[in-house]
């Protein structure tokens, strides 16, 4: 047994220090990234945030309004959809806001590989989930898949530390999925005690996937923009939303009303909710159980898409940023709280 005594944070544990400026006006900042990713060669124009894979978040309608809003936003659309409905999805248009994601089951893997050859060339980027990141199965996935498919953009995960990033990239990882245990409807860190605050794991892992020339994606433990502004000033390339999107008309889920409000069904992907209507499916996604919890419906997530640009066009003027590039070198990061590693997360 060992014990790490680094101060390891979480987004609430710090706030980022304002610095001299002399940004007019938040309209002044660019909030998109340009990437040209390690092994694809591909490049990437737009507001890296993206929607999570899973219910309610990761859907076909969601993808539709990113792309109606012209931000550049991205998908990583649910798995769950039948074969048919992702052909009939996918066209030129729809591709640039979405990742194909799958997990490392076998019937993915063939549902994919179906898609692939009754639409080849059409997708250029996928998202490879699984429940442990940290599996030697998994980097044996990650380097069939990309020795199979040479051009697309493969991003993968999910790993909280520099090492693990260090093995997915040399194995053929363009972005390497960051977030063990901060997701909103995750519980995986009072369920197995394993997990790793959120920011120091951005922080720490964006040095390593730099190092190599890959990118990271932080996943998980957003809840405000302000959160995404600290991701991003960690040094994230791309940030994934998932509570944050839910709940919207675009989460193709049922509004119930109850005393005069109005609510969605949210749960994590792990969660029984998610076993019993994806019936037969395992729980093999993410370390362990999720769980189901009802919000409050909110209606178009094109005022929430706005809340989230807005205030990440603001967290650049307060520092300075004319770009959202600039944004992690201009990061002081002020610590707030007292305790030492208390670990929040989900719950
Ligand atoms: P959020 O933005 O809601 O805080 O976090 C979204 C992330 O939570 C997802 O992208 C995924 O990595 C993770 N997640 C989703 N469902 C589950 C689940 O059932 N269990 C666990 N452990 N993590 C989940």
């Amino acid at each position: 047994m060992r014990i790490e005594e680094g101060v390891k944070l979480d987004f609430k544990d710090v706030l980022i220090r304002p610095k001299r400026s002399t940004l007019v006006s938040r309209k002044d900042v660019d909030i998109s990234r340009e990437f040209k990713f390690r092994w694809s060669g591909r490049t990437f124009r737009g507001v890296p945030v993206i929607a999570a894979n899973m219910d309610g978040v990761g859907t076909m309608a969601m993808a539709r309004a990113f792309l109606k809003d012209g931000n550049g936003l991205t998908v990583a659309v649910h798995k769950h959809y039948p074969l048919q409905e992702l052909l009939d999805f996918y066209n030129r248009k729809t591709v640039l806001a979405s990742w194909y994601s799958i997990g490392m089951t076998e019937s993915d893997e063939k549902k994919f590989e179906s898609f692939m050859k009754k639409k080849p060339g059409l997708i250029d980027k996928i998202c490879l989930d699984v429940a442990n990141g940290y599996s030697e199965a998994f980097v044996d996935f990650v380097k069939r898949v990309r020795e199979r498919h040479p051009g697309l953009t493969i991003m993968a995960g999910n790993v909280v530390t520099g090492e693990m990033v260090e093995q997915l990239i040399l194995a053929g990882v363009d972005v390497v999925k960051v977030g063990i245990g901060p997701g909103s409807v995750c519980t995986t860190r009072k369920m197995t005690g394993i997990g790793y605050p959120q920011l120091s794991a951005v922080i720490e892992c964006a040095d390593a996937a730099h190092g190599l020339g890959g990118l990271i994606c932080a996943d998980g433990g957003c809840t405000v923009p302000g959160d995404i502004a600290k991701a991003f000033g960690g040094g994230a390339d791309f940030v994934m939303l998932g509570g944050m999107f839910a709940g919207h008309d675009q989460s193709e889920e049922k509004v119930v009303e109850k005393d005069g409000k109005k609510y969605v069904v949210f749960y994590g992907m792990s969660s029984d909710t998610a076993m019993k209507r994806h019936k037969g499916g395992v729980a093999e996604y993410r370390a362990s159980e999720g769980k189901t919890v009802k919000i409050h419906y909110r209606g178009d997530v094109a005022d929430t898409l706005q809340d989230i640009l807005g205030g990440l066009r603001s967290a650049c003027t307060y520092v300075g940023a004319k770009k959202l590039k600039e944004l992690s070198k201009r990061t002081t990061f002020i610590r707030v709280s007292q305790q030492l590693n208390t670990v929040f997360g989900g719950e």
